[in-house]
């Protein structure tokens, strides 16, 4: 979709510090980063979210999930422990309509989940 800024990164014609890639699912550095480690894993498909996810995208929706133990295990992080965050729609605080996956970790991390 040529108007959403993570197929824009998919499509390198924004730049972006990325981590890892595949056929499938690219990862980059968070530009705003909340953790010491603060990935964001994203399928190059674009799918708004999880509420738009369908049985056929089942198998790339756990591929996110493998993608971030992977990038864990490779920044050396997995041992301490990590979080796994994805918000969905505006009342789930997501911003960027392109399903992705936070991997925060590198420090204890707070729970700070409340209504606003
Ligand atoms: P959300 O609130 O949708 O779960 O998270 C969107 C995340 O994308 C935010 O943490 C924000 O900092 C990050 N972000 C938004 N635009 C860009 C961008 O152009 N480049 C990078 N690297 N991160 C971005
Ligand atoms: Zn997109």
């Amino acid at each position: 979709m040529s108007d959403c800024i993570f197929c824009k990164i998919v499509d390198k014609e924004i730049p972006a510090d990325i981590v890892f890639e595949d056929d499938q699912v690219v990862a980059f550095k968070d530009r705003n980063p909340i953790a010491p480690v603060h990935i964001l894993i994203i399928s190059k498909k674009h799918i708004l979210s999880v509420r738009e996810a369908t049985k056929e995208d089942t198998l790339l929706m756990g591929r996110l999930i493998m993608t971030a133990k992977k990038i864990s295990d490779d920044l050396k992080i997995s041992k301490k422990g990590y979080k796994l965050l994805i918000r969905v729609g505006k009342g789930g605080g997501q911003e960027v309509d392109h399903i992705h996956l936070h991997l925060l970790g590198g420090a204890r991390l707070s729970e700070n989940i409340h209504p606003i």
